[in-house]
């Protein structure tokens, strides 16, 4: 039971001056006088307050209707009974030696009991207890005020109650929960936000908003009505990396607790947002992405292999039967009109006549290039693609990556499946060339930006980079600057200048501000 000495005093004096009196003033001198007044009966007796007035030794000497109603005891019964008749016996002894030590200083109190009616109902009783005090000062009799507060600690403790089961039911959910207000304060979160927020090193709120403001293209507010269903969510957490979400959330409106809307109710709108985390199943089906993107892509680099093999081998065979035919020219000039009988000529023809059959086969054996359809094309995806593919690589040589694309890259019209073979084969080209190069810090840098209705992609490395001279010639099939180290010599730039035509694009070398080589790439936006 709680007590509360301070404040009361002043509702002992306020329920007394709403009749004109002063508690300590008016009921001072005999108690008979004063309830011959009138005015003062009255009132007292028609308060809803169930008042009564005892003894210095609690006896009670006078109770009004309330008390009667509240206690179900009759005057009768009560006058020259104490006080300690309400008592059920399980108020603290400490409760009653503090309201009476109140007392002895001639100070009110006020605090709850456990009280007993005449029927033996229990109920919950707030009682003011006030000496009232005469001329000299000293008490002459108490005053005693209450309540029957039962019902409002009942819905209080309800409502107590009911925060703390749902509390525990929204805590012991794995959904990272919220509830906000319209000013975006957190009324309510549970330990899965919690968690989320440390993981985050910052309140995850202001993040998740900005995406679904972005993802509902700035339809989500929070004082409107907006039902969000099933919006990814990637939150970044520095020590796990990205965390991806599905967020669904919807308004619940609320009365404000105010008191100043006391007459006049205003409803205030809060948004519940709950995420489901769905990282695992983002990163396996990544995974399972990657794994498909490298067969395909390493599909696709077997048959530029086979081509290039056949080109190569056509490349070497065409010299020799080049020069067997001008040789069989020159026998034939020579020889003049019996050529028929000459058997070296005959052989050279025969050679000659083989190695063009040989060329012929081999022609119709290089693969086609297959023919993708031409979507659009988001080209940060497919660098970011390429980039996993070759991750590997990159981390296994030490390689600094630096990653810069432009946030919202416009899309371009082309073929996803050449483009990120062609974007992978620059990426192998870098990585090469910082392994073969000396430079001190092996960094690869890739950016893309847009303007002017194309989309650049820069890609610059520290490695050995490409003489000035060589910037044009490097894109000829077959022209390396290496030695004997690849079988596919020569053949992955051209690949790359073959893509970047078929995509109505342009390709240029220069030096990177690393020292390597910078590649710059220009391809037209869709339209
Ligand atoms: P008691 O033997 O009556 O007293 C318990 C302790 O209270 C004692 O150990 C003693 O320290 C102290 N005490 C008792 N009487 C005095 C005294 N005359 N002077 C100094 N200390 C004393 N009690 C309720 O339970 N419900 C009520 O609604 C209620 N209303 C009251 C209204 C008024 C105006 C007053 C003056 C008292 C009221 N009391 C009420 C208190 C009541 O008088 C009893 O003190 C209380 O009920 C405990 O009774 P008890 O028989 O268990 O113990």
């Amino acid at each position: 039971m709680g007590e509360n000495t301070g404040s009361d005093s002043v509702s002992v004096r306020s329920e007394v001056t709403g009749l004109g009196l002063d508690a300590n003033s008016a009921l001072k001198g005999s108690i008979e006088g004063l309830l011959k007044t009138d005015v003062f009966m009255k009132a007292v007796e028609g308060s809803s307050v169930a008042i009564s007035i005892t003894d210095l030794k609690a006896n009670i000497l006078y109770v009004n209707q309330a008390f009667m109603d509240v206690t179900g005891y009759s005057k009768e019964e009560v006058i020259g009974q104490n006080e300690s008749i309400l008592s059920n016996h399980t108020t603290p002894r400490l409760v009653y030696q503090t309201l009476w030590g109140r007392l002895g200083q001639k100070k009110p109190w006020v605090g709850v009991l456990l009280n007993q009616r005449k029927d033996g109902s229990q109920y919950l009783a707030e009682l003011t207890v006030a000496p009232v005090l005469d001329e000299s000062g000293e008490s002459t009799h108490y005053l005693g005020m209450h309540r029957d507060v039962t019902e409002v600690h009942r819905l209080k403790n309800q409502a107590i109650n009911q925060k703390s089961m749902l509390e525990a039911v929204v805590d012991v959910s794995p959904s990272v929960t919220v509830l906000i207000n319209d000013q975006g304060e957190i009324i309510l979160d549970n330990l899965a936000y919690k968690a989320l927020a440390s993981d985050m090193g910052a309140e995850p709120i202001k993040e998740i908003f900005t995406i679904l403001k972005e993802r509902t293209r700035g339809k989500f507010a929070l004082d409107q009505r907006v039902e969000v269903k099933g919006i990814e969510i990637e939150l970044f957490c520095p020590s796990m990396g990205t965390r991806w979400f599905t967020c669904f959330g919807d308004s619940i409106t609320i009365d404000d607790e105010a008191i100043d809307h006391f007459f006049n109710p205003v409803s205030r709108q809060c948004t519940l947002l709950v995420l489901n985390e769905i990282t695992e199943i983002r990163r396996r089906q990544d995974e399972l992405r990657l794994h498909s993107l490298k067969e395909l892509v390493a599909e696709e680099e077997f048959i530029q292999a086979l081509g290039e093999t056949y080109h190569g081998a056509i490349h070497q065979l065409e010299q020799p039967v080049n020069l067997i035919a001008a040789a069989v020219t020159m026998l034939e000039k020579r020889l003049g009109n019996s050529t028929g009988q000459d058997p070296v000529l005959e052989a050279m023809k025969l050679a000659h006549q083989t190695g063009q059959e040989a060329l012929k086969s081999l022609t119709s054996m290089v693969p086609t290039n297959r023919v993708f359809p031409k979507t659009t094309v988001n080209v940060n995806q497919l660098l970011r693609e390429a980039i996993s593919i070759c991750s590997t690589r990159l981390s296994s040589a030490g390689i600094d990556f630096n990653w810069q694309p432009e946030k919202t890259l416009p899309g371009i019209w082309g073929q996803e499946t050449r483009l990120r073979a062609m974007f992978k084969q620059l990426i192998d080209n870098a990585i090469e060339a910082i392994e073969m190069g000396s430079a001190q810090y092996r960094v690869l840098e890739i950016a893309t930006r847009s303007g002017n209705g194309f989309v650049n992609i820069e890609i610059m490395d520290s490695g050995s980079g490409i003489p000035e001279n060589l910037e044009l010639k490097v894109f000829e099939p077959f022209f390396s600057t290496k030695e004997g180290h690849s079988s596919r010599k020569g053949m992955g730039l051209a690949m790359v200048h073959e893509v970047v035509n078929q995509h109505a694009g342009m390709v240029s070398l220069g030096c990177s501000r690393f020292g390597g080589c910078n590649v710059s790439i220009q391809l037209p936006l869709a339209v």
